[in-house]
């Protein structure tokens, strides 16, 4: 099969690299000529936010997916139009793309999500009350685009764009829910992965999986699970991005359609990872087992501040040498701060081995350049 993903980062990849195992063929459209599917695959150099290009791409697909859903929809509905399979289908992509509309899909399919306000720019009245997080409707990507405004004096940091304010929750945990559907209507999750941030970059920093909840939070988990398949209508991979508050609370904070950074553990952690498992919802397989095997967690490789342009892993051979731990880097030349070049999985038989160990190997490796 012609399979076509729009975006050539590391989740496409990763993808890749698990599918080769299978017989199909990878396209992949992203700008940059050095992104990490480049090599290793059918690849177009070419922006996935132009109309003509994603329906130039999508021509002699048997299917189109994206590994970054900020990309052309209209394109995307004019594939559909012309039979070609797209996964996730656009309208879901469109909804999630803009964080306006996430919300009021949240809100219209009765999905708990932190209470909001709209507004289009500064001239509207803010009705919300103190303290609460402003996230622009459209350009937010991993933490920018998101900011908390406390009180009044803080009102002049506001930005002066289409944006969705949102009530600041007193949050306990941070998890997130990876769940798959097929053509056949089989429905799949992995276990709920807890992420752990780090609050200077507002990059995810670990994943540890499972994570420890009660029977409670994780009835309310199922419950917004199936609610949001029901309401998304659409096949895919879906990564729901979870806050429990203090009172034991869950609400959605958002959702990606497509793989995800808190998936990642997978790779070695479970019976399949989440790339086997959309490669499946690709060609429409059956669905894989997701069970788990003892604890497992991630950390990423970030780029460290002040050190960039070609990159150097300091540290990664001693990493090597430790049993259950499995190096992943993405194939990117350039590190920059913050970037993300690379992670680690690591497999424990407790949660507190596993904790000591991603702060252990954390220590070990630093992302510089040379
Ligand atoms: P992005 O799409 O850029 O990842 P998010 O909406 O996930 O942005 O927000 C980034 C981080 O900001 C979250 O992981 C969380 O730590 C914090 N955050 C976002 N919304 C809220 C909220 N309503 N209450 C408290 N913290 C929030």
């Amino acid at each position: 099969m012609k399979i076509g993903i729009l975006g050539g980062g590391q989740l496409g990849r990763m993808l890749i690299q698990e599918a080769l195992k299978y017989d199909d063929d990878f396209y992949t459209l992203d700008p940059n000529k050095e992104c990490s599917c480049a090599n290793i695959s059918f690849f177009t150099q070419g922006n996935f936010n132009e109309k003509q290009a994603v329906l130039d791409f999508g021509q002699g697909k048997d299917v189109v997916s994206i590994e970054i859903e900020h990309v052309n929809v209209e394109a995307l509905e004019e594939l559909e139009n012309q039979g070609i399979k797209v996964i996730p289908n656009s309208s879901i992509i469109k909804i999630i793309q803009q964080k306006i509309l996430q919300k009021q899909f949240y809100k219209h399919h009765q999905i708990p999500s932190p209470d909001f306000q709209i507004i289009q720019s500064l001239e509207d009245d803010i009705q919300i009350g103190f303290p609460f997080v402003q996230k622009l409707n459209t350009g937010g990507y991993d933490g920018k685009g998101v900011q908390v405004i406390q009180d009044e004096t803080e009102l002049k940091n506001m930005w002066n764009e289409p944006s969705v304010l949102e009530n600041l929750v007193a949050i306990d945990k941070e998890l997130s829910l990876i769940i798959a559907k097929n053509e056949r209507g089989e429905i799949q999750s992995f276990p709920v992965t807890e992420m752990v941030a780090d609050p200077k970059l507002n990059l995810l920093d670990f994943n540890i999986c499972p994570a420890m909840l009660s029977n409670d939070v994780q009835n309310q988990i199922d419950v917004i699970a199936e609610k949001f398949m029901q309401a998304a209508d659409s096949e895919g991979l879906f990564a729901i991005e979870l806050f429990m508050d203090h009172n034991g609370k869950v609400w959605v904070n958002e959702t990606a359609p497509r793989l995800h950074n808190s998936g990642h553990q997978t790779q070695e952690g479970n019976a399949n990872s989440q790339f086997e498992q959309f490669y499946r919802v690709l060609k429409n397989l059956p669905l894989a087992d997701t069970s788990i095997f003892g604890f497992s967690g991630m950390l990423n490789l970030v780029g460290e501040e002040n050190f960039s342009g070609k990159v150097k892993y300091q540290g990664l051979e001693n990493v090597l040498k430790l049993p259950n731990a499995y190096v992943h880097l993405y194939g990117k030349t350039e590190t920059k701060p913050g970037r993300k070049m690379g992670h680690i999985n690591v497999l424990a038989d407790s949660r507190e081995e596993l904790l000591k160990q991603l702060i252990h190997i954390k220590s070990l490796v630093k992302v510089i350049s040379v």
